[in-house]
């Protein structure tokens, strides 16, 4: 019997594999460059967290869980997103008993989600997030904003644009959810199935219905920002100065409201739309929260967070020509041709190798033929061939198998010439970026 890989899940590898530890890195230097350290939490977490978390109102907790009950009778949930696992850690460690605030993290793994597979949509998928607790202040909100698009700009990402909203504190959600369900009264008979749970538990998520009838209704509903205070106002407005300070773009989206409970004031969502106007939709998503730690047992400490979905980034990058393909390559391809050669070549290879040259080689029989093949698919810049006369007399033949060069190289000093030619390749390639 074969096995595929479970639905809504996929196997990562060659450039793929490549890219996501591209941008896993790009992400977390830059991260570190702002102050951030590493977190990493489990996987699994109390089910409990998640609904209290998140919120058991949201569509996350709902319907889209992977949760099961342990041997132990505990119930037991894959994460689905990382932040209420950063904020339990925070809680359990007792993190926030210092004056060092905030408490800056960032995490990168993969989360679950039981959402129906479509492009760019996976049940495991991998995100990339920072989290900044403990400071209630617009500056917070605006540099996890910053990092964002500083990092997206180094993965070559021209085309971004920052929707942002308020949706004020608590009571002004109140305010405006009853505000909401006083509007749609009249209509919501007519609305989509998912509007008619929503308009029970969670009237704000309305504004996110994709259905196109339900959009017409949605667009005369009263709009958030005639219910936010004078100091919410204030805040978001000084986030939008310091935005246009730097001359950041964005867009204020009022029907912006978020799938996650927890956010409060400033949210935000970064979507991506190519050179040819194909919209991506959401790459990455995050927002203030005021009660989020203290829902978890913590302090009440306020916090900004964002996370970005490593598959759409990829699928982005796989469209638009923003891969390094050539990042793959070997510098070394050792050819062991020989009756008696394999330890010989075995040991060059791992002298090869302890210089810090990236190389493999074949350890059983090949032909000549399927050897140059193997190098130029590997894309190796040099082979190192090794024969019986070659180890007869101690010595190899180097061929640059970009040139058709080949030189004959005594064991002793394989490594000097490797190096040679190698800085030589170098050079040429930094002077054809120059030019
Ligand atoms: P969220 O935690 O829902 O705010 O999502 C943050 C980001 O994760 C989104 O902007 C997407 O890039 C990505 N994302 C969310 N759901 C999925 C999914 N099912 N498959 C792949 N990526 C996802």
């Amino acid at each position: 019997m074969a096995f595929n890989q479970p639905k809504g899940t996929h196997d990562i590898y060659g450039i793929e594999a490549k890219t996501f530890k591209k941008i896993e890195d790009v992400f977390a230097g830059l991260a570190e460059l702002y102050g951030f350290n590493e977190m990493r939490t489990p996987i699994f977490e109390a089910t409990e967290l998640f609904t209290r978390g998140v919120g058991d109102a949201t569509d996350i907790v709902r319907k889209e869980m992977f949760t099961f009950d342990d041997k132990g009778g505990r119930s037991i949930t894959l994460r689905p997103e990382g932040t209420a696992g950063v904020m339990r850690a925070i809680v359990s460690q007792k993190l926030y008993a210092t004056d060092d605030l905030p408490l800056k993290y960032y995490y990168y793994g993969p989360v679950f989600r039981y959402e129906r597979p479509q492009k760019g949509r996976y049940r495991e998928f991998r995100q990339f997030g920072v989290e900044s607790v403990g400071v209630n202040s617009p500056f917070n909100d605006v540099e996890v904003v910053i990092f964002a698009l500083t990092a997206l700009s180094y993965l070559g990402f021209e085309h971004v644009q920052l929707k942002i909203n308020s949706i004020g504190g608590a009571t002004t959600r109140e305010k405006y959810r009853t505000a909401l369900i006083d509007y749609f009264a009249h209509d919501i008979e007519h609305m989509c199935e998912d509007c008619h749970v929503r308009y029970e538990i969670n009237p704000l998520r309305m504004l996110d219905c994709k259905v196109e009838e339900d959009q017409k209704i949605i667009a005369g509903a009263p709009k958030i920002q005639d219910f936010l205070t004078p100091d919410e106002q204030t805040y978001f407005k000084k986030i939008t100065e310091t935005l246009d300070s730097f001359g950041i773009r964005y867009e204020i989206d009022h029907n912006l409201v978020r799938g996650l409970d927890y956010y409060s004031d400033f949210v935000f969502e970064f979507h991506y739309i190519s050179e040819k106007g194909e919209n991506y939709g959401a790459i990455g998503a995050g927002g203030h929260y005021d009660k989020l730690l203290a829902d978890v047992g913590g302090p009440s400490l306020a916090g900004v967070g964002l996370a970005f979905g490593i598959e759409r980034l990829y699928l982005i990058m796989e469209d638009n020509q923003l891969l390094e393909k050539e990042a793959l390559g070997l510098d070394v391809f050792v050819m062991n041709v020989g009756e008696n050669t394999v330890d010989d070549a075995f040991s060059i290879l791992t002298l090869i190798r302890n210089s810090g040259f990236r190389a493999d080689m074949n350890m059983d029989k090949r032909s000549f033929k399927a050897l140059f093949k193997r190098a130029e698919r590997v894309q190796a810049k040099l082979a190192v061939i090794i024969g019986d006369d070659e180890v007869a007399k101690s010595v190899v033949q180097i061929k640059d198998l970009h040139k058709e060069e080949q030189v004959t190289v005594a064991y002793e000093d394989i490594v000097a010439k490797l190096d040679e030619y190698l800085s030589a390749d170098e050079h040429e390639h930094h002077h054809h970026e120059e030019e």
